[in-house]
């Protein structure tokens, strides 16, 4: 059996409204292109692609891994020049390996561009129209995936993440290549829940979300389910078909539609439940006077870059400027904010930060490249880069100004401008559930709080429009809350 892979991670907030260009993939996230090339990334990196890779090598299968680009973060829409080159690669590399028995697409499932709300749906598109492919095509996908008909009318199987925050990548691939494995004919059950489920509510080992997971391990044993996926949809895009989704790969005989109908009503039933986990200032401030037993986690959920905002939000600098002599240890805080950070390296006394212009004033004790490769349990071996960065030191403050955004929930981001966050009072994510991964930290010690930013988690004060009005919570009562459909 001869096999092409491809492996394509973006994710979209379409309330970002700056485009993303292609040095987000090519300079400061990954892009590697041709089978050895992405053998040896797969060596190095927990991906997908390696957990597939595993199961077919083993399977005695011909292996044609192709392609492999990922962003360095989540952001807005990619711009059309970035994803009309991502789109020319991808086809590009799998033409080249084609023909096939099958085809794996390692893809995200949240992506954006400018004039397409349903990237994913596109590329897929493209391998059965331009590529002229009809064997297998299937499917991983992020967790966090707003799942369209179009993804389900060409992909033969689907699959996706079961962790959150995710570590399931290798795993995930090997249920992809299980699923290539398959060679019978498949039927794809969609149900969309007209809601949006703050993040912070989706731990996958407790609580309601756990629950959820736990239904969909029982309806994947019912004779002829195959994979059965659930979808607490990235929230932030304004999107056509937008909604929390279940998926169900099953034999076109397979007796699907009223379980997963109940699967859906039952976690429906849990949205008067869902809680975003949000402090006032006042009960952070209280806490941070004492030390824990290890570092505090200030969780910025507005502005948290794995959610697609830009990082440029100081609000944690402006409520704790003022405690800067008072607290009782290091906190570190991040920005991004290339004219504050030329301004700091030129030597200014002061100068404003962030999208509030907080002015601050302090000793530069860093300054250059910031690249780091996670060390924490989440995105593990991947390499990420801030670009041109500087720390300010004030008071107990440490402030990590930098070029760019990245994915930040792992102590290699801080270690790598020379400080300690082990050692620290409180540390500052821009993340929601990852720093939980990433730095192996119990839920107790993180003070989650709101602020300016692309990914509030009160959905309410984002300008939605048409029908994700509809949506739970921005409407208390959807019209139709539940909707199913089948693939052929
Ligand atoms: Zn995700």
């Amino acid at each position: 059996m001869k096999i092409a892979l491809a492996q394509f991670i973006f994710e979209s907030n379409t309330f970002n409204s700056v485009p993303a260009a292609l040095e987000l993939f090519t300079q400061r996230g990954t892009w590697v292109v041709g089978e050895p090339a992405v053998r040896a990334w797969c060596a190095t990196a927990d991906s997908q692609m390696a957990g597939s890779l595993a199961v077919l090598d083993a399977a005695g299968c011909e292996t044609h891994p192709v392609f492999v680009t990922k962003c360095g973060t989540p952001a807005g829409r990619l711009s059309e020049a970035c994803f009309a080159a991502i789109r020319n690669q991808l086809c590009a590399s799998l033409r080249a390996a084609l023909p096939a028995d099958v085809v794996i697409m390692h893809l995200h499932g949240a992506a954006c561009a400018l004039g397409e709300d349903d990237v994913e749906g596109a590329l897929l598109e493209a391998v059965r129209r331009e590529l002229g492919f009809d064997g297998r095509l299937v499917l991983s996908l992020d967790l966090h995936a707003n799942i369209t008909q179009r993804m389900l009318t060409h992909a033969d199987a689907i699959t996706a993440y079961r962790t959150m925050p995710h570590t399931d990548f290798h795993a995930t691939g090997e249920r992809a290549a299980r699923l290539a494995l398959d060679s019978g004919p498949t039927r794809r059950t969609l149900a969309k829940i007209a809601v949006l489920i703050p993040p912070t509510d989706t731990h996958d080992a407790t609580g309601r979300f756990a629950a959820i997971l736990g239904e969909a391990r029982h309806l994947e044993q019912l004779p002829g389910v195959l994979d059965v996926s659930v979808f607490p949809v990235q929230p932030w895009m304004d999107v056509e078909e937008m909604g929390t989704s279940i998926v169900v790969t099953g034999r076109p005989d397979a007796v699907v539609r009223a379980p997963v109908e109940e699967l859906a009503r039952h976690w429906y039933a849990q949205r008067v439940e869902w809680q975003t986990g949000l402090q006032s200032w006042e009960k952070i401030i209280a806490t941070l006077r004492r030390r824990g037993a290890r570092p505090w986690m200030l969780v910025d959920t507005a502005d948290a870059t794995t959610g697609g905002a830009e990082g440029t939000s100081a609000e944690a600098v402006v409520r704790l400027w003022p405690l800067r002599h008072e607290l009782p240890g290091d906190v570190l805080l991040w920005v991004v904010d290339p004219v504050a950070r030329a301004a700091a390296e030129r030597g200014a006394r002061s100068f404003p930060v962030g999208s509030q212009h907080a002015t601050v004033a302090g000793e530069v004790i860093f300054k250059g490249e910031a690249n780091f490769r996670a060390r924490g349990r989440a995105y593990t071996g991947m390499e990420f880069s801030l670009g041109p960065t500087v720390v300010v030191a004030a008071g107990c403050l440490r402030i990590v100004i930098s070029e760019g955004g990245a994915l930040c929930a792992d102590p290699a981001f801080y270690e790598c401008v020379g400080l300690q966050p082990e050692q620290a009072l409180a540390v500052q994510v821009k993340s929601f559930m990852g720093w939980r991964a990433g730095y192996d930290a119990p839920a107790e010690v993180g003070l989650a709080f709101d602020g300016p930013g692309a990914a509030s988690l009160n959905f309410a004060r984002l300008p939605f429009t048409g029908p994700r009005r509809e949506l739970f919570p921005l409407n208390p009562a959807p019209a139709e809350p539940i909707s199913l459909w089948q693939s052929n």
